[in-house]
């Protein structure tokens, strides 16, 4: 059994959960130890321990413990990416490339902690000094979906240690080898003890336990709408006082295309974002909006590049398009394929379930699905699914897409496809996202940029690059008198 690592310590659970292959369901990775709350008690203790050293250690310490960790990730990409696409279902090259922007992100903070800076302005009256310092927050709890396995931990972990927090990290229960591996080298950093702590468990007991500790001093999520509601709710009526929070949650992403594209883009783009990495991205575009003048061509060619696509065990080199993560996801692309029947959406491409890859390996394999002739009221079209499962409305132009864009609840990313240098400035400006791609798939973000939403979708600091300082510190002015 894989131990959960609490005070510097590795400690087993009472219970124990096994990690399954979703492209061959008969393979069990390894079984990992589940805390309890009386275990993340102490995970939280000891991080609070810690926070008196941790947090007054140099920058030059923070940079080394940093790189070191990156530098490790990095040099072994191609074991961790074999783990992470045995145990989420991307395929490997999407999985080493994951694992290596991991590794990247935490050289980047190292890099950070070297440049946290403070303003000194003079004060409005005489003889006083004003200073604004950052100082880290105390104990950060971070609470990661399955999606990302190794990224997302690394773009929360690593600036959390750069502005000198202690950690209580709780990864989700479908991906726990790539947070223990993580973990694991982590462990074997110069990090005092306690300042790192893994408890792997399951979300609604070791979620709370976290939530109502006093220790907690700010907590960042990523995951579902739904729980990060549950956890806002249950943030304000803490008895120790609201934690700080960051909430990073769904999305249901739109991707226009309109008469002036280049058609081999727009379908290039469409397939990426849509289906690649079996569609499980929050920024995955799942709204396809297209004009009518190239509509028939653009789902001519979309459909014939589908039926190219191989779905199949993640660590095939022949692969396209991995399994579902497991059986619950699996299920509900498929209550979304007979929703979208039910609405009165046509489905051209797609939608079944395959029991077994191309490989002959039983697994949760499912064809990415396509629906024409949809309207943005229909719940295929307002409800995220998080499945490879895209659909198409037709547009008379422009203004109609964007205002069909902007007709959601959620406003992750929006993509555009145009040669027209007006509508590109225009959508960009006005798409209400908190990122906009023009001519490039709604998947695919860079590290040292913030990243984060609008709506529904995002709660708190922006993440990512030198924006996530604002999360892990919290600004000191100090007045000096001559
Ligand atoms: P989820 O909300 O089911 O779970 C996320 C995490 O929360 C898991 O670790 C889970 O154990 C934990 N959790 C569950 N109940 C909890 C509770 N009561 N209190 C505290 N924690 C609890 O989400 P998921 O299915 O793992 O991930 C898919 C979702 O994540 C999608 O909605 C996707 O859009 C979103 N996502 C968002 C981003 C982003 O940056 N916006 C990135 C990736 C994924």
């Amino acid at each position: 059994m894989k131990a959960n690592l609490i005070g510097g310590r590795w400690l087993d659970g009472t219970q124990a959960l096994d990690n399954v292959n979703p492209s061959d369901i008969g393979d069990i990775i390894d079984t990992y130890a589940l805390a309890d709350t009386a275990q993340v008690a102490c995970a939280m203790e000891a991080a609070a321990a810690a926070f008196g050293e941790w947090s007054l250690s140099t920058p030059q310490q923070r940079f080394d413990v940093l790189d070191g960790i990156g530098a490790e990730i990095l040099a072994r990409k191609a074991e961790l990416g074999d783990l992470l696409a045995r145990e989420e279902g991307k395929t490997l090259p999407e999985a080493i490339g994951e694992v290596a922007r991991a590794g990247q992100i935490f050289k980047f903070f190292a890099g950070e902690a070297l440049r946290t800076g403070g303003e000194t302005l003079p004060s409005v009256r005489p003889d006083i000094r004003v200073e604004v310092t950052r100082e880290p927050i105390g104990v950060v709890g971070i609470i990661t979906p399955w999606n990302f396995p190794i990224a997302i931990p690394a773009w929360k972990i690593a600036p959390a240690l750069a502005y000198g927090n202690c950690v209580v990290f709780k990864p989700a229960e479908a991906v726990p080898g790539s947070a223990w591996a993580l973990t694991e080298i982590i462990a074997r950093s110069a990090l005092p003890a306690g300042a790192f702590n893994l408890v792997m468990g399951q979300g609604a007991e070791v979620g709370p336990a976290m939530l109502n500790d006093a220790n907690l001093s700010g907590l960042t999520f990523t995951g579902s709408v739904a729980t990060g509601r549950r956890i806002a709710a249950a943030a304000l009526t803490r008895d120790a006082g609201m934690p700080k929070l960051q909430l990073e949650m769904g999305g249901k992403n739109a991707f226009v295309v309109l008469n002036d594209a280049d058609i081999d883009n727009a379908v290039h783009c469409a397939i990426q974002s849509a289906f690649y990495s079996t569609g499980q991205r929050c920024t995955a575009a799942s709204r396809l909006i297209v004009a009518d003048g190239i509509h028939d061509k653009f789902v001519r060619a979309l459909v014939e590049k589908m039926a190219a696509l191989n779905v199949g065990d993640a660590r095939d080199p022949a692969t396209h398009i991995g399994p579902v993560v497991d059986e619950r996801q699996l299920e509900q692309d498929l209550r979304y394929v007979a929703l979208g029947k039910e609405e009165g959406a046509t489905l051209v491409s797609g939608g079944e379930l395959l029991r077994t890859s191309t490989q002959g390996k039983r697994g949760h394999y499912f064809r990415p699905a396509l629906f024409t002739e949809t309207h943005n009221a229909m719940r295929i079209n307002q409800e995220e699914i998080f499945g490879p499962v895209a659909t198409v409305q037709r547009v008379k132009g422009y203004e109609e897409a964007l205002a069909i864009v902007n007709d959601s609840s959620l406003g992750l990313v929006a993509g555009i496809c145009t040669t027209s240098l007006r509508h590109a400035t225009h959508f960009k400006r006005h798409a209400q996202t908190g990122m906009v791609m023009v001519n490039v798939p709604t998947a695919g973000v860079d590290y040292h940029v913030p990243f984060g939403g609008r709506k529904g979708s995002s709660y708190g600091p922006r993440e990512q690059g030198r924006y996530a300082v604002d999360f892990y510190t919290t600004v000191k002015t100090s007045y000096i008198g001559a």
